[in-house]
């Protein structure tokens, strides 16, 4: 792959009334256009109501085809729905990553009565009360399904956990007692152990409960021909399973099925150690970046010159998927951790335009939030702005230029098949500028601002170095000229050049990035 993008589909506050799948098939051309290779969809199963988010999963076999929770679609559709949308988008060229919940189980069918022990919510290793008997959510037989695609039921033994005893009407965090029970081992050390999250939590080291799970995965790869997994909560979950989960897939999907997982913790310990853990099996989510970049909003005194530092980007490149905000940072949600509107665009910037991380654009940013903080026209106009950066601009060599707290910039030296030079500047308050060298070899070369802060041309001295500037609080991409048009037609370029210089630059004509990424396993 050279430059995808990743475009997170959905936002928390998305419209319920069961039309995402169509519009999201609709929006499939316009999406590849504009350079996203991929699209992460939203918990496609069947979850506790038509309201959830997908995240509360019931039945995992359910795609919207079964009436259980009282409907047969879920939020987003019906099964025939997704499956033409799954279509839509592999027609226009975009892989396909479905979002994974095996964490735990939610809307149980029935109850059922087993020993359990209240722990200390705040350390789970520490119990609170004697085991006794209590009455969990914990049996699931799917009703509505009958038994179609799998038989399995599901019963207390084959979760670590619940947070309701029904019989007393006490709220805590319990944990099941049994043979060869306990919390997970390969999980996070927060709060003591960190196996349990919310609802039924699944129990990994059942023998049982591994196979349903490897079974359903291929099944939901065959029916949805999807081309990759984000997995949920992973913090939550054994990572030995996970080790051989993601192995399971890969063996039956394809070595070029795509797998990232969501550890949420800006600590590159934690997310560092758990790549290792799970032998560098699936890419994470570089939360560290998320945090530095939200920091960077808030702050106009941040130190742009550590913003990097302690990232999965920086220190594990091959798997890092870089992002600015998503789904949970939104605001009204328990991570909130948004990057505000003014500093969106130097943040995209900061990730659309590196050489290195597989960078996620989310909904909530490019389609806006609904009933949401800011009118998004204007930063779907931003994004798209990078997005052309990024496919005509953002090859070869990454020359750094962290030139002091507030002012920071990089090169790009483009490479054969996009020989257009790039250099980025970002400001977080004062107008500044960065001497940037290209070589001698690109002496007398201009370039223009893409992003229009600046209308004048600057010309490369003999030995290819300029001084590139940055209004206060501004970020600015200067490219070199490419005469009057961009081949994608879009972007008209102003000013004029010299002629020979214009015949010297007529074999530049930039493209569009074209194979989708391969999976870094
Ligand atoms: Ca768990």
């Amino acid at each position: 792959m050279q430059n995808g993008v990743m475009f997170q589909s959905f936002e928390w506050e998305m419209e319920a009334g069961g039309e995402f799948y169509n519009d999201l098939a609709t929006l499939a051309p316009e999406l590849k256009a504009r350079g996203f290779n991929s699209v992460w969809l939203p918990p496609v199963y069947k979850a506790t109501s038509t309201y959830d988010v997908g995240y509360g999963v019931y039945d995992l076999f359910d795609l919207g085809e079964f009436d259980q929770k009282g409907s047969v679609r879920t939020k987003y559709g019906t099964k025939e729905q997704l499956l033409a949308c799954t279509e839509a988008l592999h027609e226009a060229g975009i892989r396909v990553y479905m979002d994974v919940v095996l964490n735990h189980k939610a809307g149980a069918d029935f109850s059922e009565v087993f020993s359990a022990v209240p722990v200390d919510p705040e350390d789970r290793t520490q119990t609170i009360g004697e085991a006794r008997d209590i009455e969990g959510w914990t049996g699931f037989n799917f009703p509505g399904r009958q038994g179609k695609y799998s038989g399995f039921e599901w019963h207390f033994q084959h979760f670590t956990g619940v947070d309701y005893d029904h019989r007393s009407g006490e709220t805590g965090v319990f944990r099941i007692e049994g043979k060869d029970k306990g919390w997970a081992y390969g999980v996070s050390n927060e709060k003591g152990n960190f196996d349990y999250l919310m609802f039924a939590d699944i129990d990994h080291s059942q023998d049982d409960v591994r196979e349903e799970l490897e079974k359903w995965a291929d099944w939901f790869i065959k029916t949805t021909g999807c081309d990759g997994f984000r997995l949920d909560a992973v913090k939550h979950i054994d990572d030995h399973f996970m080790t051989h989960f993601t192995e399971h897939v890969r063996e039956k999907a394809g070595p070029g099925f795509y797998i990232f997982g969501e550890y949420w913790h800006p600590d590159l310990h934690h997310t560092g150690k758990y790549l290792y853990d799970v032998r560098y099996n699936m890419d994470i989510f570089d939360v560290g970046l998320h945090f530095h970049l939200a920091e960077a909003a808030g702050n106009e005194y941040y130190d742009l010159r550590g913003l990097f530092d302690n990232t999965v980007v920086k220190e594990f490149p091959q798997n890092a998927v870089t992002f600015v905000d998503n789904h949970d940072s939104q605001p009204g949600q328990a991570l909130e951790s948004w990057v505000g509107r003014h500093f969106k665009e130097r943040a995209y910037v900061l990730i659309l335009l590196r050489r290195d991380g597989y960078p996620c654009v989310f909904a909530g940013d490019y389609y806006g939030i609904k009933g949401g903080p800011s009118p998004q026209e204007d930063v779907q106009y931003d994004l798209n702005r990078v997005l052309e950066l990024r496919r005509n601009f953002a090859y070869g060599e990454q020359k750094d230029y962290f030139q002091d707290e507030q002012c920071i910039g990089w090169s790009r030296s483009g490479d054969e098949e996009h020989p257009g030079l790039l250099a980025v500047v970002i400001s977080m308050r004062e107008e500044s500028s960065i001497e940037m060298n290209f070589g001698p070899e690109q002496a007398g070369r201009h370039f223009r601002d893409y992003l229009d802060r600046f209308t004048d041309l600057l010309q490369l001295d003999e030995e290819g170095r300029a001084s590139f500037p940055v209004k206060a609080g501004s970020v600015s991409c200067w490219v070199t000229y490419l005469g009057e048009e961009f081949q994608n037609g879009e972007t008209r370029l102003k000013g004029h050049v010299a002629r020979g210089e214009q015949e010297k630059l007529a074999g530049e004509a930039p493209r569009e990035a074209e194979a989708p990424r391969e999976a870094e396993a």
